[in-house]
């Protein structure tokens, strides 16, 4: 990390890992919890997922044959592609979109197809534009709702739509929840599992990362149907054997433990939320909505006319503040800046105090490297 600088380009919870579950890691350790677990995880993991699955999103799965262990979403998107898409097919990926997704089908030598997700719109894609570029190549749609980068929640009527996208055209939908607990004012959350006809299309990909800030662990989950949930298994069981036998039982502590830790998150991250996007709109040439869910500020820069990498190094060099440029998150993310105010809220008035102090952003940009 440069010294100095406020670092709001991290995609992670700034708060540790909650006590309880640091603690059932550390009992692992000392009781000789150390060695080789299943390639699907172990079972109280998987049934602690199972019941998870069934509490907040109404879905029932087998705990034996249709969950999977991974070593964070990461992996577990990785495996999926791996288990479902075959080279030289097509996926469809949200543009903007969390910056892995388009190596991640470079991997399986598929094609990321881009759709919109516009600022006008919310950040909700359009079912229309995204049916007019399914081809007879395309495998799979990729959800992510909240949103990485934009911090935008489908609503339900949006998930419908693509649902009916996806059993017209007999698409896979892989569907990456890792924000799903991070949801302010009247948002919610749904997995496009549940609706009808879905469950058996349906990868969900989630984790442990966000929700109960355990995102050194390496700690997520794959919930499918057997066939997809079986070839997940066994290609984790040739390149990663299995998860961390001491994250696993963080895991069952994290899931069948109090959710106050939760709770507590996300109203920290929602008044640091509301304070940040003031504080950001007040900036000449920035401009952003509140966003809904995940905890970034994706801010419209362009009325300060220069490209999103330039101003993104101006603001490093001469505000020393870090922040990600909106074109590492697809074509459509270009105009914009990623702000994570997942940060303690006196770096975060630091960081509005020191962009402002850049005498104006708009139109005074220096040299910067290119
Ligand atoms: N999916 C999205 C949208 C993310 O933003 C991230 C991490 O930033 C991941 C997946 C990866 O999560 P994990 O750390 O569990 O691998």
């Amino acid at each position: 990390m440069l010294p100095d600088v406020v670092h709001l380009e991290i995609g992670e919870p700034d708060l540790p890992t909650p006590a309880h579950i640091a603690r059932a890691a550390e009992e692992a350790i000392s009781s000789g919890f150390t060695h080789y677990t299943p390639s699907s995880g172990i079972i109280e993991l998987r049934e602690a997922i199972a019941r998870k699955l069934s509490r907040d999103n109404d879905l029932q799965y087998d705990s034996e044959t249709e969950i999977a262990v991974t070593s964070g979403a990461n992996v577990g998107l990785s495996l999926t592609m791996l288990a479902l898409v075959d080279p030289g097919s097509e996926v469809l990926i949200p543009d903007p979109g969390w910056a892995n997704y388009e190596p991640l089908m470079k991997l399986v030598d598929a094609t990321s197809v881009r759709y919109a997700l516009k600022e006008e719109d919310g950040f909700r894609p359009k079912a229309e534009e995204m049916e007019a570029l399914v081809t007879d190549r395309t495998r799979a749609i990729l959800v992510n709702s909240p949103n990485n980068p934009t911090g935008g929640v489908l609503e339900k009527s949006d998930l419908e739509e693509i649902s009916v996208l996806a059993k017209k055209k007999n698409l896979y939908v892989i569907s990456d929840e890792v924000y799903e607990k991070l949801l302010y004012d009247e948002a919610q959350h749904y997995s496009i599992a549940e609706f009808e006809g879905m469950r058996g299309r349906t990868v969900i990909v989630n984790a442990f990362s966000k929700t109960y800030r355990m995102t050194g662990w390496r700690l997520g989950y794959i919930a499918a149907p057997k066939p997809i949930a079986s070839a997940i298994v066994r290609l984790n069981s040739c390149m990663n054997t299995c998860s961390s036998s001491i994250s696993q039982a963080a895991g069952v502590a994290a899931l069948n433990g109090p959710q106050n830790c939760v709770e507590e998150m996300v109203s920290e991250f929602k008044a640091r939320r509301n304070a940040f996007i003031d504080g950001l709109n007040d900036v000449t040439g920035f401009r952003c909505a509140k966003p809904r869910g995940a905890f970034y500020a994706f801010v419209n820069t362009k009325a300060i006319g220069t490209n999103s990498f330039k101003l993104c190094l101006s603001l490093l060099e001469r505000a020393k503040v870090a922040t990600v440029p909106g074109s590492s998150f697809g074509p459509n993310g270009e105009g914009y800046l990623r702000f994570s105010y997942s940060a303690p809220k006196q770096q975060l008035d630091e960081a509005i105090r020191r962009i402002n102090s850049m005498k104006s952003v708009l139109g005074t940009l220096p040299e910067v490297r290119t």
